[in-house]
């Protein structure tokens, strides 16, 4: 059995006990488990030894919330509202699905970036238009058994036209161009459940650590018996339900246009707030929208970066937490952050809040972004009983930083390094399962320079092949704008939303 003992380290457990307050000791994985943590803990036979003196360990971090789709668009787009950006990152006309190399090459590079900045689990809400296909999402899966990551992936479903999901839509655009988007009879909620049924059987639990969560994308895009069904099976398998509510303010308009009601009341009233609900963003959530996610526990993924470079909003996070909401952190896609690093996200998210009003007792703090980037993130992710905090019986999802750095020196509190210092530059060793996955700057479990290599040779064609379907679905943008422009200026009715700068109120 593989034995590891770290000695005399500095642990940030983020456990009851000690919260984000490290103390020394040793911690000994056994079994790809956290054993003991303790003072002077005996070395078993045949345990390989680190010595912890100038380092903190710490639970590795979970990115609640992100797309692999996204991962050959990073530095590529800027200045674009979430409907306008879709065009181009989520394209209406669409190529062939990429090639299966590609579609491997993209997750793994996504784990690797992931792991090397002390990511050890990631939740991939995995797009793959127009169709769900088990060998497909397996070469997603098969890329985070390879690279050694912890993640929950979904194959992200959509059932109702494009068109009939955003608000003004069949107004302003001609009927000429809402031709071009006839794609045929919609997905049926039972086949989408037999396919999420049959990645359970075949696929969830993968090396006992790459999970399937079920994932619709969000209220208006799928159908309530969709819906519905997506949350049945997500209870009796005990995963999470992912979905994105409320990102933008033309999402706020669209629960008012379509159903009379916030999107968040519409899903209450369909049972769709619970213990596995994971929201992304809920930027544009009402007073009344939180009371209901509090009282019914759901989690919500909090993408601070890109909700920035959306221009979406901020997100209220410390009215969430006073309700009773789970936060976690995610960067989102990469094409809407430019990164897979979660440290970036607590910085930011570290920060922005404090801008969110004068009453400096509500902003939020470096100990409350840590433990949503650790034990939050993981309660996102249903998995909490598993990783997000150092305890006995947990898997070893930890990194070892070195204190001897420049985010670190000299030492004041750790929780404050780690959020508003630290990026990730004095990771030394990351470890998932018990399995060290980085040490010595670089993977273990992929070879980087040869991952690289390929990349070079293949992706510039997939990419120039993308910009001319960016051209072609170019044609849509002056609607998309329109729309933009109309759900700006439409009033919110019975709305509450106060807006966490006054800007945006
Ligand atoms: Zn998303």
């Amino acid at each position: 059995m593989n034995k590891t003992l770290i000695r005399n380290a500095n642990i940030l457990a983020v456990d009851a006990a000690h919260g984000t307050k490290p103390f020394s000791g040793d911690l000994l994985v056994e079994g790809g488990l956290i054993a003991a943590i303790g003072p002077d803990l005996a070395p078993p036979d045949g345990a390989r030894i680190i010595d912890g003196r100038d380092r903190l360990i710490m639970p590795g971090l979970v990115n609640a919330h992100t797309h692999s789709s996204e991962t050959f668009f990073r530095g590529r787009y800027e200045g674009m509202p979430l409907e306008i950006w879709l065009l181009y990152a989520y394209p209406l006309l669409m190529n062939d699905p990429i090639g299966k190399r590609l579609l491997y090459l993209r997750s793994l590079l996504l784990a690797m970036e992931s792991l090397r900045n002390g990511v050890t689990t990631l939740c991939d809400d995995f797009f793959d238009p127009p169709r769900h296909n088990l060998d497909r999402l397996g070469t997603v899966f098969r890329a985070y058994d390879d690279a050694g990551i912890r993640a929950n992936v979904s194959s992200a479903a959509m059932n109702i036209h494009t068109l009939d999901a955003l608000p003004f839509a069949r107004d302003v655009m001609s009927a000429g161009l809402q031709s071009l988007l006839d794609f045929g009879p919609p997905m049926k909620a039972e086949a989408y459940v037999d396919f999420c049924k049959s990645a359970f059987d075949n696929l969830h639990g993968r090396a006992g650590r790459v999970n399937f969560m079920i994932a619709p994308s969000a209220p208006q895009r799928c159908t309530p018996d969709l819906m519905m069904a997506c949350m049945e099976l997500a209870m009796e398998k005990h995963v999470p339900f992912h979905t994105h509510v409320l990102e933008t303010r033309t999402q706020a308009i669209t629960g008012h246009e379509l159903h009379g009601k916030s999107l968040i009341a519409y899903m209450r009233d369909l049972g769709l707030l619970r213990r596995n609900t994971t929201i992304a963003h809920s930027v544009w959530v009402s007073d009344d929208d939180m009371l209901l996610m509090g009282e019914a526990g759901v989690s919500v993924a909090h993408n601070a970066i890109s909700n920035l470079k959306l221009g979406a909003g901020i997100a209220p996070v410390r009215r969430l937490m006073d309700a009773g909401v789970t936060l976690g952190l995610g960067t989102d896609g990469v094409s809407s952050n430019d990164t897979a690093r979660i440290f970036d996200v607590m910085r930011v998210a570290g920060l922005i809040h404090s801008v969110s009003g004068p009453d400096y007792g509500k902003w939020v703090t470096a100990d409350e972004i840590l433990r949503m980037a650790t034990i939050g993130g993981a309660k996102t992710a249903m998995l909490e009983h598993v990783t997000g905090s150092l305890e006995i019986g947990k898997s070893a999802d930890l990194m070892i930083l070195n204190l001897r750095s420049y985010p670190f020196l000299p030492f004041n509190d750790a929780a404050k390094h780690l959020v508003y210092s630290e990026n990730g530059s004095s990771i030394e060793k990351v470890m998932v399962a018990g399995r060290i996955v980085m040490e010595d700057g670089r993977l273990t479990t992929v070879d980087e320079a040869a991952v690289f290599a390929e990349l070079a040779e293949l992706v510039p064609a997939w990419l120039e092949e993308h910009a001319e379907l960016e051209r072609r679905n170019g044609i849509f943008a002056p609607a998309m704008a329109e729309i933009h422009r109309r759900a700006t200026l439409a009033e919110l009715p019975l709305y509450r939303y106060q807006g966490d700068l006054p800007f945006l109120g």
